[in-house]
């Protein structure tokens, strides 16, 4: 059963709205990502992949269209009416009068989780590496380190779906690494479905399963292909002639779909 299945959804902005008018951004767009899958998405900016990040986490409707998940309507499916959708921005939006724990607790106390919200905070900011930053306040922290408690705020709810939004493009090459590192891990340990938007075509191969490219506004599907990379990716996967190649044949099949487009 795909854990999110998006059916003829369009969305148009302002003036010229309507599936023919100049605001349309996203047409009819069609497509089945099954559970547990890595996906990222590849566009030019401007084209609408933060639109279907939106619609995915239900934070926007579709003009026209339906948004499954897990093969309900809304954010519901196969895992009952708890399907747990997280996301996570490229600005990591943490609180500023909020300790690193304290952001991370956010959501359980929002959401009223029963447990030890304390405890579920201190194990995800250990598993993001944090455990010694517990209390440090987001100004005491680099920008690779906000990330990451970004990113424990988005798993403490062990989320079955993911949702980041080129979550890395403002971090250091070194920090940005190091941090796709880790999400393969946290995605392997546990199977979360997660979409990751990004202009980047080496993060998308080094981190996806699948990769989609989109073309410029009308969002289009002009690449939907799956990785040949094994399973295990680690900083000598970026040294491999298999990871090169997996780059190129990213590169070539957007520029073939750029000129089939045009
Ligand atoms: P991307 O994330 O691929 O860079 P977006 O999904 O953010 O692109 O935006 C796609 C297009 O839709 C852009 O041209 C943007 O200006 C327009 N757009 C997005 N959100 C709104 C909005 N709330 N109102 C008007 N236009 C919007
Ligand atoms: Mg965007």
């Amino acid at each position: 059963m795909p854990a999110i299945s998006l059916e003829q959804i369009s969305k148009s902005y302002g003036e010229g709205a309507g599936l023919a008018g100049a605001g349309l951004v996203i047409p009819r767009l069609d497509l089945k990502i099954p559970e547990g899958q890595f996906v990222a998405f590849l566009g030019p900016s401007g084209c609408g992949k933060s639109t279907i990040l939106r619609m995915i986490a239900s934070l926007e409707a579709p003009d026209t269209g339906r948004v499954k998940i897990g093969g309900e309507d809304g954010v519901r499916g196969s895992h009952g009416e708890n399907t747990r959708v997280s996301f996570v921005f490229q600005d990591p939006h943490l609180l500023p009068w909020r300790s690193a724990i304290e952001n991370v607790r956010l959501p359980l106390e929002l959401e009223r989780t029963s447990g030890d919200h304390t405890e579920l905070s201190r194990q995800a900011l250990e598993r993001v590496g944090l455990g010694g930053a517990l209390d440090k306040m987001p100004h005491q922290l680099s920008g690779g380190m906000k990330m990451r408690v970004s990113i424990a705020r988005a798993l403490v709810t062990q989320p079955h779906i993911l949702l980041m939004d080129e979550p890395f493009s403002a971090l250091d090459e070194v920090t940005r690494f190091r941090l796709q590192e880790d999400l393969r891990m946290f995605w392997k340990a546990s199977r979360m479905t997660v979409v990751f938007v990004t202009h980047s075509m080496s993060e998308a191969a080094f981190l996806a399963e699948r990769q989609i490219v989109l073309s410029q506004r009308p969002a289009r599907i002009l690449v939907d292909r799956v990785s040949s990379l094994g399973d295990e990716r680690d900083e000598h996967t970026r040294a491999s002639l298999a990871y090169a190649q997996e780059v190129r044949e990213l590169q070539l099949r957007f520029r073939e779909g750029e000129e089939g487009a045009s």
